[in-house]
């Protein structure tokens, strides 16, 4: 095995990731954790100025409840997100997140965010729930506060540490191990309790942008599922596995369309200029009562112009002209409107220029001027993400306060948002359920786990005990892609290319050829059966016995080992998931075509999995849909 100093380091609360949750955990623990004398240490695999989905900027904070305004409630935010979600979603995390999620936008402006405010000081809101910022150093700013929260509390942080497996105490969980990207380091971290955010999983499936524009996906896809792996590998239960994201949006560069929609006015029609969420607007019948609520839940828009496409009549386009020349109309005279247009043209650029550069620079490459011609919009490949529109994640205890005799026995266990494993909390992307969290609800739903991971630890505060010898022997697996390569690397010409291992980059393209044509992506139109997801699991099944020949030249190499297997673990709970879901429930997420149809009676429920680890076997577990909040009747959601 290569040369590699071991680095142990103990601490009190772990907290893995460095992104929006980890970062909202950081300060709430610091806090806390300076009281009670404790410390906390965070590990971040990049650098957290820039680690995350919030890496380079955002031009909204999509959830803000504005309770103190008095327009909403939570059980508003609860009802939004259940309809969305087509009825699945826990609506004590929901409410538990709404409740506090307010206060953590306060403390970004505190920090140095700028927000919009209008003439009298209140926040501009860019549809009910969001507000508009200024918004290319979001990261930067929630970044600093963490990392200032931790030193004045005594803790640390590691970056460029890229975690890999969880050390675990019988059912609790006792530490993680991980590797520096840099230098020659294997981590060893001991803690009495652990937080995983380590974001969603992109690059599962086979991308639409591939060959040159590879690397390219809506979501960042530097997040590849670690969270899902560790919280697998730990024996954690899981929930809404099945729930992946699809998002519409500005063809091959992702650039974000809901500024199009909701600042411009601007309709998506179809190449003949139908517009498919009129002309379709019978099909939202056959989803009822979801079908019929406003604003029409994402998976249904999605699939209303997947059909167009199906039937041959696409490409979709973003009719970006027309709204320009209508907002132009109504301005009034020739100045007003020249006045208007500039406003909304550096409106429109900034949203692009914030979080999405390459599609600036594909229209450019293209001649295509937006303001002048229609953009194409697509379907993107599907994401893992727990914190936006997707709900993958574990599957979490909620508050006790929110509770009723219904929900306690099957939502509750002790700890706020602690996992199925003891002492492990999930946040943002890492815990499912609990969709429309966003960056901002990320960062609350941190903060409720670093506070209660903190009162975890000092209920339970003692170090949990670690065997050396295992431990070193998931040290040496951790490396041996790099022995791998050091083996065989000279027996062909061409290190790329050899019999006896696999790299990682191949190792990826094999993962998403198998979920793009088995389990419903791009080029099977997002449709899948049991027969597709049976294949896809006896294929996954191979390329998983071929991680064991995963080849690195280096350290950046091993790091991209590492995501690829996390990926495969991703993948596999997902296909599990599809496949004991029988039914279809978000058709412009997937289709199962042996069960096309919503089954209410059966399906309005939880479809859950576990990995149990020595026993190397998955559990599929069905939990119940319990309400908090007294179920919407259907004639308040239409139109509501
Ligand atoms: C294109 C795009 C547009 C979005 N638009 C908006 C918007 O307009 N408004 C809004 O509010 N939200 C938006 N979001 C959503 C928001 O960014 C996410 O909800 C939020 O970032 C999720 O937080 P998280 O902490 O779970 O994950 P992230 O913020 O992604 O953080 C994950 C962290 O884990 C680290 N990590 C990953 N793997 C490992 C490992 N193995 N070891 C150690 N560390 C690891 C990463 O480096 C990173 O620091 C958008 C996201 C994207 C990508």
């Amino acid at each position: 095995m290569a040369k590699f100093e071991k680095v142990e380091v103990t601490t009190d609360l772990l907290i893995l990731g460095g992104g929006m949750a980890a970062c909202g955990a950081a300060v709430e623990a610091a806090y806390w954790a300076k009281k009670n004398g404790l410390k906390v240490t965070l590990v971040d695999k990049a650098a957290m100025d820039r680690s995350g989905a919030v890496a380079m900027g955002l031009s909204a904070i999509n959830q803000y409840v504005g309770l103190h305004e008095g327009k909403n409630t939570v059980k508003d935010y609860v009802d939004y997100v259940r309809m969305d979600l087509m009825g699945i979603i826990r609506e004590d995390l929901v409410a538990n997140i709404a409740r506090h999620v307010d206060s953590t936008v306060h403390l970004f402006e505190k920090w140095g965010l700028p927000i919009w405010k209008d003439a009298e000081g209140r926040y501009v809101h860019e549809g009910r729930w969001q507000l508009m910022i200024n918004g290319e150093s979001y990261k930067v700013i929630v970044a600093e506060a963490a990392k200032n929260a931790l030193q004045e509390a005594g803790g640390e942080y590691f970056e460029r540490v890229f975690i890999t497996e969880p050390i675990l105490d019988g059912d609790r969980i006792a530490g993680a191990i991980g590797f520096s990207t840099r230098e020659n380091k294997a981590y060893v971290f001991r803690a009495k309790s652990v937080i995983v955010a380590m974001g969603g999983a992109v690059h599962v499936f086979k991308p639409r942008s591939t060959g040159e524009g590879l690397g390219r996906a809506w979501y960042p896809p530097w997040n590849s599922g670690s969270s899902a792996y560790f919280t697998l590998r730990a024996g954690a239960e899981m929930t809404s596995q099945e729930v992946r994201f699809i998002p519409v949006r500005f063809k091959d560069a992702y650039g974000p369309v809901g500024a199009w929609f909701l600042l411009f006015k601007s309709a998506a029609t179809n190449a003949m200029g139908g517009n498919y969420m009129i002309e379709r607007k019978d099909e939202l019948e056959s989803w009822k009562p979801y079908g019929l609520v406003k604003p029409i839940p994402a998976n249904l828009r999605n699939w209303l112009g997947m059909l167009d496409v199906m039937e041959g009549k696409g490409p979709i386009f973003m009719r970006t002209a027309e709204a320009i020349q209508k907002i132009a109309a109504d301005a009034g005279d020739e100045k007003a409107a020249k006045k208007k247009l500039k406003e909304l043209e550096a409106e429109a650029w900034e949203d692009f220029l914030d979080m999405t550069i390459s599609q600036a620079i594909l229209w450019a490459a293209n001649n295509v001027e937006p303001e002048k011609r229609s953009s194409e919009i697509a379907a993107a490949e599907p994401y893992f993400i727990g914190s936006h529109s997707g709900a993958s994640g574990a599957w979490i205890s909620g508050p006790e306060d929110l509770q009723n005799g219904q929900t306690k026995n099957d939502y509750f266990w002790g700890y706020s948002h602690m996992s199925t494993v003891k002492g492990m909390f999930c946040a943002g992307d890492a815990s499912g359920a609990s969709s429309h969290k966003f960056s901002s609800g990320s960062h609350a739903e941190g903060r409720i786990c670093g506070k209660a991971a903190v009162k975890f630890v000092v209920e339970n505060n003692t170090l949990p005990s670690m065997d050396t010898a295992a431990v070193d022997k998931m040290i040496e697996a951790q490396f041996k892609p790099l022995d791998v390569f050091a083996e065989f690397s000279g027996k062909t010409t061409d290190p790329e290319i050899n019999p006896h291992y696999i790299k990682p980059k191949m190792f990826m393209f094999r993962l998403q050829k198998i979920m793009d044509e088995y389990v419903g992506g791009v080029s099977a139109q997002f449709a899948t059966n049991k027969a597709c997801l049976d294949r896809a699991l006896e294929l996954l099944a191979f390329l998983k016995e071929d991680s064991a020949n995963l080849a690195a030249a280096d350290l950046h190499e091993l790091l991209r080992c590492w995501e690829n297997v996390q990926r495969l673990w991703q993948a596999e709970a997902h296909t599990r998931t599809i496949l004991f879901r029988e039914e279809t429930r978000w058709p412009g997420y997937y289709r199962r075509t042996d069960f096309p149809t919503m089954d209410e009676a059966n399906w309005h429920c939880f479809a859950n999995c576990r990995w149990i680890p020595g026993k190397n076997e998955w559990e599929m577990i069905k939990r119940p849909m319990l309400h908090l909040y007294p179920k919407a009747q259907e004639h308040e959601l239409v139109g509501g």
